[in-house]
Formats: C-alpha cells, sequence, structure tokens
C-alpha cells in the first residue's frame, strides 16, 4: 500500500474539547452547528460514520441512528468521547486515518464529517474514501471552512490579506488549516457522484465585538433563519452541504464484519482478544479499552 499519505493534523493529548467549546465562547458556533445539523440529517438510519468526532461533541445528535462510529485520529479524543458517551453496543470508538478508512466499501448509510475537512491537505482524496464506504442512498453531511467569506473579501479589497478568497485553490492560512472556495468543494462531490441537496450557510454573525454584545440567543434566531440563504450564496465562515449518493440502500448489512484491513484492504480480519489480525497481510490491529486502533499495526 502507499506510504504517501498526506500529513494529519493530531488532536493528541489535546483539550481542544475543553478549552475551544466548553471555556471558548463558542456557544454561538455550537448552537447554530446543532440547528444546521438537525435540518439536514436523515430522520432514521443505521449506522452513522462521524469522522474526525472529537470528544463526541455533535454524537448525541444523531438521534435517529441505530449505531455510530466515532472515528478520530487522536485516541485521547475517543477516550474523552467514551467518558462522554459511555461504552455501549450503540457507540463503536474508531482510531484511524481518514486517508485510509478500514472499513468494508458500502457500508454506512449516514456520514458526517464537521470541522475536519479544514485539516486536509489532500481534501478529494479524503472525500474519496468517504464516498467509498458510503452505501447506496447513504447521506452525507460535510462541514468546511469556506475562503469565499465576507471577512476575507472586505481583507482583501483593503489589501490586507494577500490571497484571494475568489480563486477555486485552497488557502493554508495556518499550518494544517484550510479554507475551501464554495464552487470548489461543490465540484469535488459532484465528481465524486455525490447529489448536493441542500446547502445552509451557518455563523453569519461570527465577530467578537456582535457576540460581545448582542445576547447569544437572539444571533442563534437570526442566524438559524439567515441558514437558509445558504441555498443561493455562500459568504458565511462555515458552509454545511447535505450530499446523497445515488440508488437505493438494500436495507441490511451484517455488523459482524464491518472493518478493512487499511493495510492491505483485506475483510478478512480475526477477532483477538486484544486485536483484530488480518488473514492476508498478517497486520494485528490493537484493541484496547474499546477502542479499536487502525493507525499503525502492533
Ligand atoms: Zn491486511
Amino acid at each position: 500500500m502507499t506510504n504517501n499519505n498526506p500529513p494529519v493534523c493530531d488532536y493528541e493529548g489535546s483539550d481542544y474539547q475543553k478549552s475551544f467549546w466548553d471555556q471558548g465562547g463558542r456557544e454561538y458556533e455550537d448552537r447554530t452547528e446543532a440547528i444546521a445539523l438537525k435540518r439536514l440529517l436523515p430522520k432514521s438510519g443505521r449506522l452513522m460514520l462521524e469522522l474526525g468526532a472529537g470528544a463526541g461533541r455533535n454524537t448525541p445528535r444523531y438521534v435517529g441512528f441505530e449505531r455510530i462510529v466515532l472515528l478520530d485520529y487522536s485516541r485521547t479524543q475517543l477516550e474523552q468521547a467514551q467518558q462522554r458517551l459511555g461504552t455501549s453496543d450503540k457507540y463503536i470508538y474508531v482510531a484511524a486515518d481518514v486517508y485510509r478508512l478500514p472499513f468494508v466499501d458500502g457500508l454506512f448509510d449516514g456520514a458526517t464529517m464537521i470541522r475536519v475537512l479544514h485539516h486536509m491537505s489532500d481534501a478529494p482524496k479524503a472525500l474519496g474514501q468517504v464516498k467509498q464506504v458510503l452505501g447506496p442512498g447513504g447521506t452525507f453531511i460535510l462541514e468546511f471552512a469556506n475562503k469565499l467569506n465576507l471577512k476575507a473579501i472586505l481583507r482583501y479589497w483593503l489589501g490586507k490579506q494577500k490571497w484571494s478568497p475568489f480563486t477555486l485553490e485552497p488557502v493554508e492560512f495556518v499550518e494544517l488549516n484550510f479554507d475551501f472556495h464554495p464552487q470548489a468543494v461543490f465540484n469535488w462531490l459532484r465528481e465524486l457522484g455525490f447529489n448536493t441537496e441542500k446547502v445552509l450557510t451557518v455563523s453569519h454573525f461570527r465577530m467578537g465585538f456582535l457576540k460581545r454584545v448582542v445576547p447569544t440567543s437572539v444571533l442563534v434566531f437570526f442566524d438559524s433563519i439567515f441558514q437558509w440563504t445558504g441555498a443561493l450564496f455562500q459568504w458565511t465562515p462555515s458552509v454545511f452541504v447535505k450530499s446523497v449518493v445515488g440508488g437505493t440502500s438494500s436495507g441490511h448489512h451484517s455488523l459482524t464484519s464491518i472493518f478493512k484491513c487499511p493495510k492491505c484492504g483485506s475483510a478478512n480480519l480475526l477477532e483477538k482478544k486484544e486485536y483484530l489480525e488480518c488473514t492476508n497481510c498478517k497486520s494485528k490491529w490493537e484493541l484496547k479499552n474499546g477502542i479499536y486502533d487502525f493507525r499503525e499495526p502492533i
């Protein structure tokens, strides 16, 4: 298999949940995201893949789904998610690289990727992996950071920013932090065979002084109305896209064999007590404290 995988932004050991969300003044962003998700999520589903689940902030919002796979590159983020959500059959915790997903093709009927594409130096490759593991009729909810936002446009016009918000290529404004042009994202999704059904713009009022002066509930209310303008134009820092894979779901897929070896692609993995062993290439993938680890074989 390839060793030329794009670099991964690793949140290992990070207190991101606490410093960014819980104490970072991000209630407005969190609540507007919840509204967007509610508007885009299918009413029900069998198996959801949450890519970049982190500490599980959004996971309880996937209410209609029977089971949820929380995937993150960082083990410590998944441990925080375990503490938040508990260990039950409903949640499957997986440490893995988005560029080498360890799942058999067509497995999921839903997938979300929120605040994750932001860290992808090869976005089309990551999106292609998602397409591969979604079954016919599967729903994909993608959030991306928008380079064509009003603040970037103004800064560009005032000469305070060198890069153009109007061109299709991503901008890496900090190492492994990328903003994308909406049209570029729509093009990638279409080329991969997704049909885009809905676009919502989120965080219209992500401005420090507004967040200080105006009550959060008021900002959230107006954002929830403005989200619908995303169907027409996208000038916010955050954009949500709901896309669907063509075809209709066969309705059943065995949950006993959801994994494939990310090294050789074989779906023949033997489950041992503390690892899964690939019968083809003999790689062993750790299973420890309820977390499957497909980052590097043991
Ligand atoms: Zn293998």
